[in-house]
């Protein structure tokens, strides 16, 4: 008995989709579909120290210490998605 790996409900064989809630229920299709929003999001994270520089330059004279904290965390958060993007794609070319 297969069961679906979203809501756990059992699924009949040969089901891609769960009659429960709908999702994909193989593994592999549901890697792909959400590789592929990780890539979005990860091109989007590239996006966060420019946001973060934005907010540090505004804040930097009323709390400079926050400031600072938050830009490092845009940078480090986008590095990290930039790291995970590469690796996806590297999965994908090997
Ligand atoms: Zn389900």
């Amino acid at each position: 008995m297969r069961y679906c790996p979203n809501c756990h409900a059992p699924l009949e064989a040969d089901r891609e989709v769960c009659p429960t809630c709908n999702r994909l229920t193989d593994a592999t299709k549901m890697w792909m579909l959400y590789g592929k929003g990780n890539i979005g999001f990860a091109f989007l994270g590239v996006l966060f120290p420019f946001i973060g520089l934005v907010l540090y330059l505004g804040l930097r004279r009323a709390l400079p210490r926050h400031a600072a904290a938050f830009f490092i965390g845009a940078l480090i958060s986008s590095l990290a998605a930039i790291v995970l993007a590469l690796l996806f794609l590297l999965g994908l070319m090997g």
